[in-house]
């Protein structure tokens, strides 16, 4: 039930778009009684321009999104198709703040801070967690989503750590430029692990098969993701490293856009439509 909603709605934002309409459109879902119709009054503007030369904008209306799939149930491939809570979440915010979807870009997780400041995407949605340090480079919307870090292991091994001093002599990988790694550098220092037994990987899908296949011992990885690769491979939570993370869009520092995008996202838990993704695709 939940996947015929949305193949729905994803149908319905492809036919939004291609009419050239999604701002105006954007305005009537947004009407449910906030005034702050400021992304329609620019998407009525544009919708004009549109019905002559579609696609051809100088930029403004359309948000280029970008993610690093393989971290279900965030952003992740399905039968060639790019799928996922964030994939949905920022179509929808987008689309509801008057802008149009541009072609998503999936590249790996550190690549997406500097294609946003580069300019070769507009939105980061790729479950990025907000840090001090990433909020010097580039803007976050308002939090979407919280999470912690969780201590991934093999189902079929006997490794079965129940707190960080038992990483102690082991082979410990995350992605690399993630939290998850920040965490693991962090083990180095505090001396638990040794810097010759971590493992980097570009990608959390690669570091999940080299858990499975012996060649590391525990992965460090967001809860989320974490209990999502349970529920399909043969891995378990061994347990959780308590890091009160939020999860926000990525836009550049001078796109004033994101006001309009924060905007959506509020509507967006207001109408119930968050629920509905939750609902999707974590239960
Ligand atoms: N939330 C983590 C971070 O921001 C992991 C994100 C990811 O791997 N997509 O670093």
């Amino acid at each position: 039930m939940a996947r015929k909603f949305s193949m729905d709605r994803r149908a319905y934002l492809k036919t939004v778009g291609a009419a050239g309409t999604t701002a105006a459109v954007a305005g009537c879902l947004g009407n449910g009684g906030n005034g702050n119709g400021n992304g329609n009054g620019n998407g009525n503007g544009n919708g004009d321009g549109n019905g002559n030369g579609n696609g051809n904008g100088d930029g403004d209306d359309v948000i280029v999104p970008g993610t690093a799939s393989g971290f279900p149930p965030f952003e992740y491939t399905q039968d060639g198709e790019l799928v996922g809570f964030d994939v949905d979440l920022a179509e929808e915010a987008i689309t509801r703040a008057g802008y149009e979807v541009g072609d998503w870009v999936d590249i790996e997780f550190d690549s997406l801070i500097p294609s946003l400041t580069g300019g070769d995407i507009d939105l980061v949605a790729a479950a990025m967690t907000i840090t001090d340090e990433r909020s010097e480079q580039i803007a976050f919307s308002n939090p979407y989503y919280e999470a912690n870090q969780s201590v991934l292991v093999s189902s079929e091994g006997d490794f079965a750590p129940e707190g960080e001093s038992d990483l102690e002599g082991r082979v410990v990988g995350a992605q690399s430029g993630t939290t998850g790694a920040a965490e693991a550098e962090r083990l180095i220092e505090e001396g638990v692990v040794d810097g010759d037994d971590y493992r980097q990987y570009d990608n959390y899908t690669l570091a999940v098969e080299d858990l499975e296949n012996g060649n590391v011992d525990a992965i460090i990885i967001d809860v989320p993701v974490a209990n999502n690769f349970a529920d399909s491979r043969s891995v378990e939570v061994a347990f959780v490293i308590e890091t009160g993370e939020e999860y926000g869009l990525g836009m550049r520092q001078d796109d004033d856009r994101i006001g309009d995008i924060n905007d959506a996202l509020a509507e967006i838990r207001e109408d119930g439509t968050y629920e509905d993704l939750v609902a999707e695709y974590f239960e």
